[in-house]
């Protein structure tokens, strides 16, 4: 009776360690799939190939949400459904821009999400040029007067977002430029690469004209105005905007075998913008989480816990998380872990967890499978999970930062270059086997990353 009752006892303490290892070894299996595995691929292709260019409020938004319902269906989802809003849609009209005086060339450039449109005919005047963002805010009110400010501050290729956050807030000054006087506003691109191709994305509402400028353009800019010559511009920008546009938050679930109630929300956003096909800016965020769901759901059993991929439907003109945090208030208590693929489709060198996790058991099954793939498990917390999931981090949802190499991103986002063929396979499934393991270990295990957080504190 002793000895049953000792086995029995060793026993219980023998199984929270037994499923460590059984989490552990699944974890590694999946890894190795995943490095395989052409889901992700497969569905970026499709996406891009199928519907191309989405920006919200877009015949191809419409299109790209009933691709995202039917994908998720074929590849076995439960729960699939659209989620439905509302926010702002900016469609780009026709656009043109040319130096008149006193070197007449063209220029490329994108207008802005956000910009006024110009007159019809256009607008033409003298530009401001500033070589940093910090020299045009230095300028006083009515500076700028009549004028076409530009900006060419150029941006620092970096391995995380750095260099972007920069380079972002020269891109986001045209209220700055108007406050000062300016009739509209030139910024050189937020991009890496010296290709004559702009990139685009959003500004904020100034009320005049914004567009970028490829980066060879900004320099000719540079070269022109140092000639000392007033430089004239002309400028034609056409858009459409809309305050309130229906959007869409495309949802499927591979439902938890214990607690379906508690829930992994992963995902990418499904608009884009329109110069390119949108395949690092999110096809591939969408196709890496997708394919991290299937190949769990693909286990003899399920996880534990519910797996959820939200295809975010206004990433780019704002709006989807937001959506998604207010129409899942009530469910937040039960979000385990949130987390958005949306930096291109380069490896993943970096994990950050949530607080506090990184010596749970389930985290050392992630960080061995991981590690191998040259990521850094950092010990630094996660603190930003991604754009359409801040608002969710605002309820209190614990968020995991898969921090991918933008080394080369930024050469294709927001451009007519951001195509599938800049995809590498071998990458983006570097990424799947990230995001894989990582749910996983999650989704089968009671790993509570609250009570990890309020632990360290
Ligand atoms: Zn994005
Ligand atoms: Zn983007």
């Amino acid at each position: 009776m002793r000895n049953a009752l000792l086995a029995a006892v060793a026993a219980l303490s023998l199984a929270p360690a037994a499923q460590a290892a059984d989490l552990a070894a699944t974890t590694l299996a999946l890894r190795d799939k995943a490095l395989t595995d052409t889901t992700a691929w497969d569905v970026t292709e499709s996406l891009t190939t199928e519907v191309g260019a989405r920006p919200q409020g877009s015949p191809g938004m419409d299109r790209a949400r009933d691709w995202g319902v039917a994908k998720l269906k074929a590849l076995g989802f439960e729960n699939v459904h659209v989620e439905t809003f509302e926010t702002e849609s900016w469609l780009r009209g026709a656009e043109s821009a040319e130096v008149v005086a006193p070197y007449p060339q063209k220029l490329q450039i994108l207008g802005l999400g956000r910009s006024t449109p110009t007159p019809a005919g256009g607008i033409e005047a003298e530009i401001a040029l500033f070589r940093t963002l910090d020299e045009m805010l230095a300028q006083p009110p009515g500076a700028l007067k009549g004028k076409i400010a530009v900006v060419t501050q150029p941006m620092r290729r970096t391995q995380d977002i750095g260099g972007y956050a920069a380079a972002v807030r020269v891109r986001g000054a045209g209220g700055e430029a108007a406050k000062r006087g300016a009739i509209a506003y030139l910024a050189r691109s937020a991009s890496t690469d010296d290709t004559r191709l702009p990139h685009g994305g959003g500004g904020f509402r100034a009320g005049i004209p914004m567009a970028a400028l490829s980066t060879p353009d900004a320099e000719l800019l540079e070269r022109m105005a140092a000639r000392g010559k007033p430089v004239r511009i002309k400028l034609s920008l056409q858009s459409t905007f809309r305050e309130k546009a229906p959007a869409y938050n495309v949802v499927g679930e591979i439902k938890g075998r214990e607690k379906p109630e508690e829930v992994i929300v992963i995902g990418g956003h499904l608009d884009s913008w329109d110069a390119g096909t949108g395949a690092v800016d999110d096809a591939a965020g969408i196709g890496v989480t997708t394919a991290a769901a299937k190949l769990i759901a693909g286990l003899p059993q399920r996880p534990r816990r519910t797996i959820r991929v939200v295809m975010w439907g206004a990433e780019e003109q704002g709006g989807s998380g937001a959506a998604y945090a207010a129409a899942h208030r009530d469910e937040v208590a039960n979000i385990v872990v949130a987390g958005e693929s949306d930096l291109g489709a380069g490896e993943i060198f970096s994990a950050k967890l949530p607080k506090g996790s990184r010596e749970h058991p389930a985290m050392k099954a992630f960080a061995a499978a991981v590690v191998p793939l040259k990521v850094l498990v950092s010990r630094e917390p996660a603190e930003d999970g991604g754009a359409d999931v801040d608002g969710l981090k605002d309820l209190g949802t614990p968020v995991v930062q898969l921090q991918q190499d933008a080394g080369r991103y930024f050469d294709l986002h927001h451009s007519a270059d951001d195509t599938l063929d800049k995809i590498d396979p071998r990458e983006l499934a570097q990424n799947v086997a990230v995001w894989t393991a990582f749910v996983y270990a999650v989704a089968d295990s009671d790993i509570d990353f609250r009570k990890t957080a309020s632990a360290a504190q």
